[in-house]
C-alpha cells in the first residue's frame, strides 16, 4: 500500500519505500528480522566476551577498560528485547482483532528504525554512538544481519512518507490516553481512566506553578491520592493493600507522572520501602508498617545517597553502631528527595566497621519527626538543608546530618546485620520498572504538548505540524514511547510471574530514560522560543525528564549492570 498523508484518502499500490506493510506480512518480516537481530547479538556477545571474561568469570577489570564495548552490547541487546517486546504486542492484539493501522505503522517504524541503528549506530547519548565495530562485529556479521526481511523493514520503516501518515492518525485521535492500543486489558484500561482524570482535574492545572514556585506537592493531593489506593497498590491485602500488580503500578505512575512527576514519585518511596519491608523485614516490621505505608498514613524517604558516595553506593561511609539496646547511626547523606515530611527513613549504613565494601551495610527503619515549612527536622539528630534543583521539584531534595540519631535494635531490617545492600538489590527490579512508568508519562506528556503546540502555531501559512520535520519528531516520540511501554509492561508481567527480570527492568529504565529525555527535548524545539520560556510547561517538562537517566542507575551505571548480566550468562 503506498501511503497518503491525509487521514481518510485511498491508499494506491507502491514500492517498497513508503510502503505501509499489511499485517501478515509484518508479522512475517518481523519475525524473521528478529532471528537476524538475535544472531547479530549473539555474536557481539561472544566478541564482547572474549575482550572482558576470563575463565568463567567476567573481569570488573576488562569490562572497565571496554566500557564501550560492553554498553554497546547493553544498548544492543535492549534494541533487540524491544523488538521481541513490540512483536509479542502485535501478535497480541492481532489474534484480538487490535491491530489497526497506528498499530502497524508504530511496529514498521519501530523495527525500520531500531534495525537500521542496529546495522548502523545506537545513541548511547546525545555524544555516543555505539557501532557494530565497537562491539568487534565484522563486515561479514553485518551483512549476514542485513537479510533481505531486514531490508525491507528498514526501507519500509524509515520512510518519511509512512510517519506523516502516523502523525495524520495521531491528529486525528489528539486527547486520547495512549497513541495505539497498548495492548492491556479492559481493567487496567479502566486504571488508567481513572487516574488520568484524577491528573487532568487535580494535578494538570497545578503542576508548573508548583514547579515554578518550588513548591511541596499540597498534603490535600496526598490525601486524595491515599483514597485512591495509590500508596498500598501493590502491597498485599494481607497487609492493608490492594494486591495489584506491577502492571498496574505502571499504568498509575505513568498518569500520574503524566500530570507532574512529583506526584508520580511520590509512591516511588513508599514501592521501595514495602518491598524492602516485605523482601527482608521481620514478621513484626510488616505487621507494623506495611499497613500503614499502604494507606499513606506513613511517608517513606530512601537514604542512601552521600556526598562522595552515589553510583557506588557500597563504599558509602555513614555508621551505625550498637550502643545498648540501640543503634546510633551518624553520617552525611545527600539528594534525600522528600526528606523533611517524611516519618520512616530507609537508612543505609555501615554496622562492621572493619568493612570498606557492601559487605558491611545494613539497612534501617528509621523514624523521623514529621516535618512542616517552619520546622522541616523537628528532630534533634538531624539537620536538613535544601538543595535547589532543575527540575523533579514537589518533594524537594535535601542533605542530611545524623548526629547520633537513635533508633532501637527493632529498626534494623531482617534483624540482622550485614544484609543491607543485599536487601536494598532486591527492591532494584520494581524501582527500575516503577521509573520507567514514570520516564513514560512524562515523555507522553511531552509528545501531548507539542503536538498542541504544533496544532496551534503556524508558520509560513501553515500549521507547524503539517511540515515533515516537526511531524517526524512526534511520529518518532510515539513509536518509542510505545516501545518503552512494551519493554516496561514486560519487565512487570515477568515480576507478578516471580520470575528474575532485573536485565529486563533495567533495560527499561534505561531506554524509558533517553526516550523521555529525546521526547522533551522534541517538544521544546516545536514550541521554539516559546519553549524557552519558563511560562511554558514544556520548559518543566524538559528539567523533568532530565533527572531520569541520573538517578535509579545512571545511564551509565544500568548499561554496566546490562552488559556484566548479559557476558556472565554468555
Ligand atoms: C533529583 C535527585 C533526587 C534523588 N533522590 C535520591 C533519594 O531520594 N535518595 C537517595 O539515596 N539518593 C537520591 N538521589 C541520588 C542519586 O541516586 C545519585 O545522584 C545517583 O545514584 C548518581 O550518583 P552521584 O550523583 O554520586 O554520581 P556519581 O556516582 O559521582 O557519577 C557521576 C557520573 O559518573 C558516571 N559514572 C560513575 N561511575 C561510573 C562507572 N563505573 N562507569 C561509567 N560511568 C560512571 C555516572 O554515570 C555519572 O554520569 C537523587 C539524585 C537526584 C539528582
Amino acid at each position: 500500500m503506498n501511503l497518503q498523508t491525509a487521514v481518510g484518502e485511498t491508499p494506491e499500490a507502491g514500492n517498497a519505500a513508503g510502503e505501509a506493510l499489511a499485517a501478515e506480512t509484518l508479522l512475517a518480516l518481523t519475525g524473521a528480522a528478529l532471528g537476524a537481530a538475535e544472531t547479530l547479538l549473539a555474536a557481539a556477545k561472544s566478541h564482547v566476551a572474549g575482550r572482558v571474561r576470563s575463565g568463567e568469570r567476567v573481569s570488573g577489570r576488562a569490562l572497565d577498560a571496554a566500557q564501550f564495548a560492553g554498553h554497546g552490547l547493553a544498548w544492543a541487546a535492549t534494541y533487540v528485547e524491544s523488538l521481541r517486546q513490540m512483536r509479542a504486542w502485535a501478535e497480541r492484539l492481532a489474534a484480538e482483532d487490535r491491530f489497526g493501522e497506528m498499530e502497524r505503522l508504530i511496529l514498521q517504524i519501530a523495527y525500520g528504525e531500531y534495525l537500521a541503528q542496529l546495522a548502523g549506530g545506537i545513541p548511547m547519548s546525545q555524544a555516543e554512538i555505539a557501532r557494530p565495530q565497537d562491539m568487534g562485529l565484522g563486515a561479514a556479521e553485518i551483512a549476514a544481519f542485513r537479510t533481505e526481511e531486514t531490508e525491507r523493514l528498514i526501507a519500509a520503516g524509515t520512510d518519511d512518507a509512512v510517519r506523516q501518515r502516523l502523525v495524520a492518525l495521531m491528529r486525528a485521535q489528539s486527547g486520547a490516553a495512549s497513541f495505539g492500543d497498548t495492548g492491556l486489558d479492559e481493567e487496567l484500561d479502566m486504571v488508567r481512566d481513572q487516574f488520568r482524570r484524577f491528573a487532568d482535574e487535580r494535578v494538570v492545572p497545578h503542576a508548573h506553578g508548583w514547579h515554578l514556585r518550588d513548591e511541596l506537592i499540597p498534603m490535600e493531593i496526598l490525601e486524595e491520592m491515599s483514597a485512591l489506593g495509590v500508596f498500598g497498590l501493590t502491597i498485599p491485602e494481607e497487609h492493608g493493600g490492594f494486591g495489584m500488580g506491577k502492571t498496574a503500578m505502571c499504568v498509575v505512575s505513568e498518569e500520574l507522572s503524566r500530570g507532574y512527576i512529583g506526584v508520580g514519585s511520590l509512591g516511588t518511596r513508599t514501592e521501595i520501602a514495602a518491598e524492602l519491608i516485605l523482601g527482608g523485614g521481620t514478621e513484626a516490621q510488616k505487621a507494623h508498617w506495611l499497613p500503614k505505608l499502604a494507606s499513606g498514613e506513613i511517608l517513606p524517604t530512601a537514604v542512601f545517597t552521600e556526598p562522595n558516595t552515589g553510583s557506588d553506593l557500597g563504599a558509602l561511609r555513614t555508621r551505625a553502631a550498637r550502643d545498648g539496646d540501640d543503634w546510633v547511626l551518624t553520617g552525611n547523606k545527600t539528594w534525600i528527595t522528600h526528606a523533611a515530611r517524611t516519618d520512616l527513613m530507609t537508612v543505609l549504613a555501615r554496622t562492621d566497621p572493619e568493612t570498606s565494601d557492601y559487605r558491611g551495610l545494613s539497612m534501617f527503619l528509621a523514624e523521623k519527626t514529621r516535618g512542616t515549612d517552619d520546622d522541616p527536622f523537628p528532630d534533634a539528630t538531624i539537620a536538613g538543608g535544601e538543595i535547589e534543583v532543575l527540575g523533579y521539584r514537589g518533594m524537594k531534595e535535601y542533605t542530611l546530618a545524623l548526629d547520633g540519631h537513635r533508633v532501637p535494635a527493632a529498626a534494623l531490617l531482617g534483624g540482622e546485620a550485614g544484609q543491607g545492600f543485599k536487601q536494598l538489590m532486591r527492591t532494584f527490579e520494581s524501582a527500575r520498572i516503577q521509573t520507567a512508568a514514570r520516564a513514560i508519562g512524562v515523555a507522553q506528556a511531552a509528545l501531548e504538548a507539542g503536538l498542541a503546540y504544533a496544532e496551534e502555531r503556524s508558520a509560513f501559512g501553515r500549521p507547524i505540524v503539517a511540515f515533515p520535520r516537526v511531524g517526524a519528531k512526534l511520529a518518532m516520540a510515539a513509536v518509542e514511547i510505545m516501545v518503552a511501554r512494551q519493554l516496561t509492561y514486560h519487565s512487570a508481567r515477568e515480576k507478578d510471574a516471580d520470575r528474575r527480570c532485573d536485565l529486563e527492568a533495567g533495560m527499561a529504565k534505561l531506554l524509558g530514560a533517553r526516550v523521555a529525555w529525546s521526547t522533551a527535548d522534541c517538544g521544546l524545539q516545536i514550541h521554539g522560543g516559546n519553549g524557552f520560556a519558563l511560562e511554558y510547561p514544556i520548559s518543566r517538562l524538559l528539567c523533568d525528564a532530565r533527572i531520569l537517566n541520573i538517578f535509579e542507575g545512571a545511564a551509565e551505571i544500568q548499561a554496566q549492570v546490562i552488559a556484566r548480566r548479559l557476558l556472565e550468562a554468555t
